[in-house]
């Protein structure tokens, strides 16, 4: 037996192994050592009295699903071997073989996976060639597959979009290419060095997963990076027996171009997706904009958040949905009512493709795509070209919920080998078989009757179990009432069991009937379930239409409850909202009331605010939401604002306040230049740029000279010229005001009065004098004797300034 083991252990070196034996799950050697670490499992060992014991750790095979997402939560690699022949049929050895490999990846169940996110595993593949690196990107899960090939300084920024779970690659030199990400988990590293395939091999590959016409016009050809990423992705999937893909029908090809870039710094920096504080969803923009009713819709609205489009057309397509739907809040009710019913769909019809749906999947897919014709006369109300193109993608799909519906019961079970799944009605020899079992149930509660009278023996009766069988006990209080023709079988403590010839013959009509029972319902619901495979891509038409449906009835809520406005696209580059909110800030605002402000930049209004004023009093929010509002609209959302225009900007950037990587050995001066010097190389003039503080981490005059370089030079570089939003505590920099005629000064006010400060939080034009450091320290607590020797010296060096 251990020698079966090690011959598997062998394939997989890297990945923790489960082995079935009888009734449980075991790990051996380090593995054991491993498990028991991770599992809280008792740790012992087999042969313990010879001489080199083997450590031994398991659990029953019930808990494999729990053990199973304890392990991969960890970031482990789990092979599961199963025995594959029935023990009691086997001579010798019970042969065993893999049956699932599980990786943080490649997770098809659901209760590994989170319904909000995707699960992706990406390929990274370089291109000797082209020079190229290919990024490929699957969730087995939910069918999606995409690639690009990012330049070198945006791979870090694509992959810290994609949060990938696990993450391939050929060699350690492309792994080293990946920077530490900033992500709640980190991804699980996988080196997948038996892979030496070229791009014409990974196409070949491509065309038998989705058909030779069809990766025609992907353009694989001409990305060659591209597509060995995605050759080698599916040869990872293969590896590790996941070979049912007929979910995934479509691979997209995108470029990093086609969406507004945000990179990694601004992406954390704005907390798009996740808050700074704890890194959770909530309290971020994504957590405060999400109305979304089901797990695809959530997903989808993830992925347009952080792939805001630079297409006008598209763009407006998206905004004409949701104010159509924002004008009907009515219908839109109805609307999301409807789909607040769909649960993950998606995930039922990957698990569909791989033959691993259970039958309670079934019947929930039925009921979901039952609500198709609903959801089409719902949007059949509406007068609008995206909605209209989403109705007509709607099918009919009532031959698959017919066929799920009539085999199957209501409410069946998860599991499939026990029976009582399939209806009544539905095949003759099930139903007979049905009523022969019921026959004899019925036969043994008579005979039970009949054998209480002839013995005179109230308390006999008839039990099961599934050592004996069926069997009749009799307390010993009436054992010498036992007649001849029964068979002693057991004593117990109180009492004796029993059989008799008449028993036996009713047993085995029974049990017959029920084991023939169970095979042809498991027989009847793979049936089912093959024909379902077929109709997968089918089916995933409606799931499209769920999912974007749900985005924009989402986004139409939103902007109903939080009073949102639609924005208007500019092409002559003007930025102008009015009465703009932060849409985090103020839904964290406890009893305070966010006071909107103006946001105003173009060619007259000048392209660089120069924002000035004291601590604490909002520049940094003031800042954000001018990002966020961007990334809001063009993803095809309505704005916290009274009215906004706003130019496609094709980047945003921003650099915000003090940040160490002492981890990474960088000091916090050293992070604040590296980022200027990465916005300074990659905006353009149609980037929007927000730098919250410039030249703070070093000396004063070090500082001051720097933040004074790097506005001219993104004032007077013609490259550049990018709409900027400065916020400084340097009151010198509001003299440029004067030189350069594209810079605009704005204070936040603050009123002194009985010498405490009162927060206005208006946004004004002209610069502010001071900071009011001295007071903020004050309100904070700092001692009063530090405070007023701090007055004296400001007054020193004012003096002397
Ligand atoms: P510092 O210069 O010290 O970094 P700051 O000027 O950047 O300060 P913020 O961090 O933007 O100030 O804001 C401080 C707090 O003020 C925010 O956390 C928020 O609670 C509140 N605040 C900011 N803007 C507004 C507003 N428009 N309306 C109401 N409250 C606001």
């Amino acid at each position: 037996m251990l020698r079966q083991y090690m011959d598997i252990k062998e394939q997989h070196p890297d990945k923790l192994l489960l082995f079935r034996m009888g009734d449980f799950y075991e790990t051996f050697f380090d593995d054991a050592v491993e498990a028991s670490r991770r599992l809280g499992i008792t740790l012992t060992a087999r042969d313990k009295k010879k001489d080199n014991p083997v450590p031994l750790a398991g659990f029953p095979y019930r808990q494999l699903e729990n053990y199973l997402n304890k392990l991969i939560r960890q970031g482990c690699k789990v092979v599961v071997c199963d025995q594959v022949e029935d023990p009691k049929l086997s001579k010798g050895l019970v042969k065993r073989a893999i049956t699932d490999i599980v990786t943080p990846g490649a997770i098809l169940g659901d209760s590994l996976l989170d319904t909000a996110d995707n699960n992706f595993l990406c390929a990274l593949c370089p291109d000797a060639e082209s020079g190229r690196t290919g990024l490929a990107s699957i969730d087995i899960s939910t069918g999606d597959f995409t690639y690009t090939e990012p330049d070198d300084g945006h791979l870090n920024a694509e992959l810290q979009r994609l949060h990938p779970a696990e993450i391939v690659a050929p060699d350690t030199e492309t792994l080293a290419r990946v920077n530490k990400l900033h992500l709640e988990h980190e991804p699980a590293v996988t080196l997948f060095e038996g892979w030496r395939f070229d791009s014409v091999e990974a196409e070949r590959l491509l065309s038998k997963q989705f058909g030779a016409a069809a990766i025609e016009g992907l353009g694989f050809a001409s990305r060659p990076a591209g597509t060995l990423a995605c050759g080698m992705l599916l040869t990872y999937l293969h590896s590790l027996k996941k070979d049912d893909l007929s979910h995934v029908t479509e691979v997209h090809y995108y470029s990093m171009s086609d969406f507004m870039q945000i990179d990694e710094v601004t992406s954390r920096n704005l907390e798009l997706t996740r808050n700074m504080r704890n890194g959770a969803r909530k309290a971020s923009l994504l957590g405060v904009i999400d109305r979304t009713s089901t797990p695809m819709g959530a997903r989808l609205l993830q992925r347009w958040l952080l792939q805001p489009l630079l297409d006008s057309r598209l763009i407006e397509a998206r905004l004409n949905a949701v104010a159509t739907l924002r004008g009907a809040m009515h219908l839109t009710d109805d609307l999301r009512t409807l789909l607040a019913t769909i649960g993950d769909m998606s995930r039922i019809l990957s698990k569909v493709a791989a033959l691993r749906a259970n039958p309670r999947d079934l019947v929930a897919l039925a009921g979901y795509l039952d609500l198709a014709p609903h959801v089409a006369r719902l949007l059949a109300d509406f007068d609008c070209p995206m909605l209209a193109q989403w109705r007509d993608a709607i099918d009919d799909y009532s031959g698959i919920t017919a066929s799920i519906l009539t085999t199957l019961v209501d409410e069946p079970p998860t599991t499939i080998t026990d029976g009582g799944l399939v209806r009544n009605g539905n095949h003759d020899e099930l139903d007979e078989l049905r009523a022969i079992s019921r026959e004899g149930k019925g036969g043994i509660a008579r005979m039970e009757q009949r054998e209480r009278e002839r013995t005179g023996i109230g308390s006999l009766k008839v039990g099961y179990n599934k050592v004996f069988g069926y069997y009749i006990e009799v307390t010993h209080a009436h054992r010498d009432k036992v007649p001849d023709d029964f068979i002693r079988k057991q004593t117990l403590v109180g009492s004796e069991r029993f059989v008799s010839p008449e028993l036996k013959e009713y047993e085995s009509k029974v049990l017959g009937a029920e084991e023939r029972i169970k095979s042809l319902e498991y027989e009847l619901f793979c049936q089912l379930r093959e024909r379902l495979q077929l109709e997968v891509a089918h089916m995933q038409s409606f799931v499209e239409v769920v999912a974007g449906l749900d985005v924009v009835c989402g986004l139409a809520q939103l902007a109903y409850d939080e009073n949102y406005c639609r924005p208007f696209l500019s092409l002559e580059g003007v930025m102008e909202i009015r009465e703009s909110r932060h849409p985090v800030v103020e839904k964290l605002l406890e009893g305070e009331k966010f006071i909107p402000n103006d946001i105003v930049l173009g060619e007259e209004a000048g392209t660089i605010a120069l924002i000035t004023g004291p601590n604490m009093a909002g520049k940094s929010t003031y800042l954000r939401q001018a990002g966020l509002i961007a990334i809001l609209a063009q993803m095809g959302s309505f704005v916290p604002a009274a009215s906004a225009i706003l130019p496609v900007f094709d980047k945003v950037f921003t650099r915000v306040g003090a940040s160490d990587n002492l981890a990474m050995g960088q000091s916090t001066f050293l992070v604040e230049m590296l980022e200027t010097a990465n916005i300074l190389a990659g905006a353009t003039t149609q980037s929007l740029i927000l730098l919250d503080e410039i030249g703070r981490g070093t000396s004063t005059f070090d500082g001051l000279s720097l933040a004074w370089a790097i506005v001219e030079y993104i004032h007077n570089t013609n490259r550049l010229g990018s709409r900027t939003m400065f916020a400084t505590h340097y009151h010198e920099l509001t003299e440029l005001e004067n030189v350069l005629p594209g810079v605009k000064n704005y204070s936040i006010a603050v009123r002194e009065w009985n010498d405490e400060m009162i927060f206005v939080r208006k946004i004004e034009r002209g610069g502010a004098d001071q900071s009011y450091g001295i007071q903020v320290a004050r309100l904070a607590g700092v001692p009063n004797r530090v405070i007023r020797r701090a007055r004296q010296i400001l007054a020193n060096l004012e003096e002397h300034e």
